[in-house]
């Protein structure tokens, strides 16, 4: 038992004590202890009462001293107070440092609650965001950043890939990371690209103009090349493998040059200004003229079929890319193999196909087949007269038309490259009588 337990114990035992004795002096012992324990109860509770106060109102200071187990009680309580200050001190100078080091930071950090609303911004946010911290607190981030792409990609919940933005003053650029934590809140952080944005430009405009600058030195040489060809002494062998090799080699550099520059101008001109609705029958028809001059005397079987409404994009880019996948389908298929194109669309997508009954490509390439000079086993391809830009093209042709590209393959057995685009691109009114597969 604590010993100030027994103290008190013993106190209110002699108190009682003294209560019977006095109340045996005058013939009531009973009233005596009575009215003893009565005295003892009603200091507790005047000790209660204090103790009270102090909970409730007094603390941290000044600690009233009800002696006893009580001062024992409110030495406990006065640590826990205490700890629990401590604790509360430490976490508050955490915070704040966290929020300085988030303050502090060249990127923009805002807090959104789970209704999207803003929380906590950090002073960047302004530059980058166009967001302030106090007074924007508390509204909707949506109705602040104004573009439809930020809306789009907050709401669609997929925040594996970064989002680019233009920011709140030109020239400025952003990248967009949105972070959901806890209980469906979100950090969303963003980072100037001003300065990449810039370098790819740069590049950009550098590629252009060093492939057009080089257009008319090939232009000359191919010409000259031409006139040694005829000029060759039709003995000297060597002399005219020499020329035929470097009329070969320039018409390869050519086909870099125009390829590099289309896929600039792709790069650079703005999309959708030349958008019309395409006759896809007489598209394809024309596309599978191209297939049969391609194919030549390896005479593929070329079929065409043609079942939807018409889809509505700049013809000019369509055809470069519809085209590309051609060659690829005539080049990478042995003669008498088929090649088919097919256009099908109806009220949810259109769907342009090539498909092949060609080597086919081996899955692991498969994913990587877009990238710039990408080539399934080199030395395939260059045997092949292809410039290893020809797929860039084509997924760059798609991006400008909200499309995307599909490829399956199979070792040995063909492949189809899809072109799928959405409805907003087919153009809606009577459906066309479906063309059915006919050989060209
Ligand atoms: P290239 O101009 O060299 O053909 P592409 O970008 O058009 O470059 O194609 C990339 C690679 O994909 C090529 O190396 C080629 O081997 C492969 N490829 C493209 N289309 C087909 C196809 N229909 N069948 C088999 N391989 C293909």
């Amino acid at each position: 038992m604590h010993p100030e337990l027994r103290r008190d114990l013993w106190v209110a035992l002699s108190v009682a004590t003294v209560g019977g004795l006095l109340g045996s002096v005058f013939g009531h012992p009973v009233v005596g202890v009575s009215v003893a324990l009565g005295l003892l109860i009603t200091l507790l509770f005047i000790k209660l009462a204090r103790l009270h106060r102090w909970l409730v109102r007094g603390r941290p200071a000044p600690i009233p001293e009800l002696g006893g187990l009580w001062d024992e009680v409110i030495r406990e309580v006065h640590k826990g107070d205490r700890a629990s200050e401590r604790h509360k001190e430490r976490l508050t100078g955490l915070f704040d440092r966290l929020q300085a080091a988030a303050s502090a930071m060249p990127d923009a950090m805002v807090v959104l609650t789970q209704r999207d609303v803003i929380e906590w911004a950090n002073p960047p946010a302004e530059r980058l965001l166009g967001l302030h911290a106090e007074r924007d607190a508390g509204a909707r981030i949506v109705h602040l950043i104004r573009d439809p792409a930020f809306g789009a990609y907050l709401a669609a919940g997929d925040y594996h890939e970064p989002l680019i933005l233009k920011g709140p003053v030109d020239p400025l650029a952003v990248i967009v990371q949105i972070i959901p934590f806890g209980a469906r809140e979100k950090l969303v952080m963003a980072r100037d690209i001003t300065h990449v944005k810039r370098l790819e430009e740069m590049r950009r405009h550098f590629v252009a103009d060093v492939s057009h600058e080089l257009r008319t030195p090939l232009t000359v040489l191919q010409g000259f090349l031409e006139t040694f060809a005829d000029l060759a002494d039709a003995k000297d062998d060597e002399a005219r493998s020499a020329i035929a090799l470097m009329r070969e080699q320039v018409e390869r550099m050519r086909r870099l040059v125009d390829d590099l520059l289309s896929l600039s101008r792709l790069e650079t001109t703005p999309a959708r200004a030349h958008d019309e609705a395409i006759d896809m029958a007489a598209f394809l028809q024309g596309l599978s003229s191209i297939a049969v001059a391609l194919s030549a005397e390896r005479r593929h079987a070329i079929e065409v079929e043609v079942d939807g409404p018409d889809l509505i994009g700049n013809a000019e880019e369509l055809r470069s890319a519809f085209t590309n996948l051609v060659q690829n389908a005539i080049r990478h298929t042995p003669a008498g193999g088929t090649v088919r194109l097919s256009w099908r669309a109806d009220a949810v997508e259109g769907r342009f196909a090539v498909i092949d009954t060609g080597e086919g490509i081996a899955e692991r390439h498969i994913p990587l087949l877009t990238e710039r000079f990408y080539r399934v086993g080199s030395d395939r391809a260059r045997a092949s007269g292809g410039t290893g830009l020809g797929l860039a093209i084509v997924a760059q042709v798609l991006l400008r038309h909200d499309a995307r590209l599909v490829v399956e393959s199979a070792l040995g057995f063909g492949s189809t490259f899809t072109c799928v685009f959405p409805s907003s691109r087919l153009k809606t009114g009577p459906l066309r009588s479906p063309v059915s597969p006919s050989a060209v």
